[in-house]
């Protein structure tokens, strides 16, 4: 029981702190997707409000080009009018706009290279042979003034009254912009942010890896794809950049064929857990096992305690030289079954059983001899009662007592007189002497609700005292009115 409850302690210990470890890692968990999530929106919202000022200024310059006061101004007017709110998006590398047949119309600056062959470059054709009117936003390319650092094309198509294709409007944006953006961002040490075309171009990557992966091809990524099915969220999976587990945070940007990831990787999320988990659960886990060792020493204790009442009690219930009930516990199980038998309405039998002439006995062969007399009358005593209930008790001196339970007069003198026959027919303890014999006196009785057991013994010594009176070597009944009907059975 001890131990039962001890392991359903430790069973208990253990699944609370095994539910609190896992409350605190889906917490952790929240926690990082909350924060990353909120940088993606951060982020997303920058990119934006800067990819807003890029196409305002490009739609100024197409609406001004198409305005018929423009041709009137002067030159250096007509060049600060159109380019007035390009000079407000940041970080530009150059506004320009050309014609249907890719000639130059008006450059931001006279550095401001245009790419020979205008019309074979994917913005022009694409708004060529676009129906709509939507913003283009290149690949990633190295900028022709400075080949270190990254551009990309922001492009709107110039439309006639009818909508008959004249030319396209053009913005150059340095990606460095963004990694400064991103410079700015507490994004852990292994978390990295990356602005992705639709098209799944990466157009830029923070921290440090700009070199290696701008321009990457990622559109048979199978995170990319889920990004783009997704439009946002996050998701855990393995980086096929990075060869490692990673939570990935992102949000398409509205209304642009771009999308921003915040990806951070999941060992450093959990690390902090991980080290809780290992300290609480390795100091669970010692109490747990001291718990048990405890339980089991207290067990062992225990036993070995009831081992050493068990053999005290035994002790204490039988007498030394013959081995069989002492005077004590034929006093107390007496009462018990008494009491027993009260309540069923059986008969309880007492027997008193005494060595005849044994003070001559002892007188002529010594105490040694007597003890060892006593002893093989003992044993014929208890070898005949066998009835789990019956109980053979040494009386005192060579003087025996046998309670037999549920049995009445008739057995209980046909028992008293096998044991009588059967010390007569014991081995002489002494070589030559003469054999040993007992007289036994019997009383059964119904124990009547209010009645003593005491007048059980008294009767049954009332007996004993007759079969001695009567010649010894003999059993006499003393019995209850209607009992078995039996008499006393005349002894020769
Ligand atoms: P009776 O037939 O009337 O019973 O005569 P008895 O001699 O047996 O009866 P009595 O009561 O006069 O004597 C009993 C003797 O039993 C006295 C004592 O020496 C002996 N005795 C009692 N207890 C022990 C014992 O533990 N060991 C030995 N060796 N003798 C004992
Ligand atoms: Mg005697
Ligand atoms: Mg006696």
């Amino acid at each position: 029981m001890l131990f039962g409850a001890t392991t359903l302690s430790v069973v208990a210990i253990l699944s609370i702190v095994g539910y609190l470890l896992v409350r605190e890692y889906r917490n952790t968990e929240q926690e990082a997707t909350r924060s990353a999530l909120n940088l993606v929106q951060l982020i997303n919202r920058d990119i934006r409000n800067t990819f807003s000022l890029y196409d305002s200024a490009l739609t100024s310059l197409i609406d001004l080009l198409q305005s018929q006061e423009l041709s009137s101004l002067a030159p250096r007017t007509r060049h600060a009018l159109l380019f007035a709110r390009a000079s407000e998006a940041p970080s530009n590398a150059g506004f320009f706009v050309v014609d249907a047949e890719g000639k130059l119309i008006a450059s931001s600056g006279a550095a401001m290279p245009v790419p020979d062959k205008a019309r074979e470059q994917p913005w022009f054709q694409a708004h060529l042979n676009a129906v709509d009117d939507e913003i283009f936003i290149s690949r990633p390319f190295h900028s022709s003034q400075d080949p270190n650092e990254w551009n990309i094309i922001l492009s709107r198509r110039v439309s006639g009254p009818e909508g008959a294709f004249r030319g396209v409007a053009v913005g150059q944006i340095k990606l460095s912009y963004f990694q400064n953006m991103f410079r700015g961002l507490d994004i852990g040490p292994t978390g990295n942010i990356s602005l992705v075309s639709a098209d799944g171009f990466l157009l830029t990557q923070y921290p440090g890896s700009a070199q290696t992966y701008i321009g990457q091809n990622l559109s048979q990524a199978p995170n990319f794809i889920r990004f783009l099915k997704e439009r946002h969220g996050s998701f855990t999976a393995m980086s096929g950049i990075y060869h490692q587990e990673r939570l990935y945070n992102f949000a398409q940007v509205r209304d642009l064929p771009l999308v921003v990831v915040v990806a951070v990787s999941t060992s450093s999320i959990f690390d902090n857990w991980r080290h809780t988990a290992l300290l609480i659960g390795s100091a669970t886990l010692l109490l747990c096992l001291g718990l048990l060792w405890l339980t089991w020493l207290l067990t062992r204790e225990l036993r070995l305690r009831h081992q050493a009442e068990r053999v005290l009690a035994e002790l204490a219930a039988t007498d030394p030289l013959t081995g069989l009930a002492n005077r004590r516990t034929l006093d107390t199980t007496l009462d018990l079954e008494w009491r027993r038998a009260q309540r069923s309405g059986s008969p309880v039998s007492l027997m008193m059983i005494d060595i005849d002439n044994f003070k001559d006995f002892n007188d002529s062969h010594g105490h040694q001899a007597g003890d060892e007399a006593i002893r093989r009358v003992a044993q014929v005593i208890k070898s005949h009662t066998r009835r789990p209930a019956d109980l053979a008790a040494r009386y005192g001196g060579e003087e025996f007592a046998v309670i037999l339970t549920e049995t009445g007069a008739t057995g209980t003198r046909l028992l008293a007189e096998k044991i009588r026959a059967a010390v007569e027919e014991m081995e002489p303890v002494i070589a030559n002497h003469k054999k040993l014999t007992v007289s036994l006196g019997t009383c059964s009785r119904y124990a009547k609700p209010g009645d003593d057991p005491q007048a059980l013994i008294s009767t049954a010594d009332k007996a004993l005292y007759q079969a001695k009176k009567g010649g010894r070597n003999r059993v006499v009944n003393i019995n209850e009115t209607g009992l078995n009907a039996l008499r006393p059975k005349p002894q020769a």
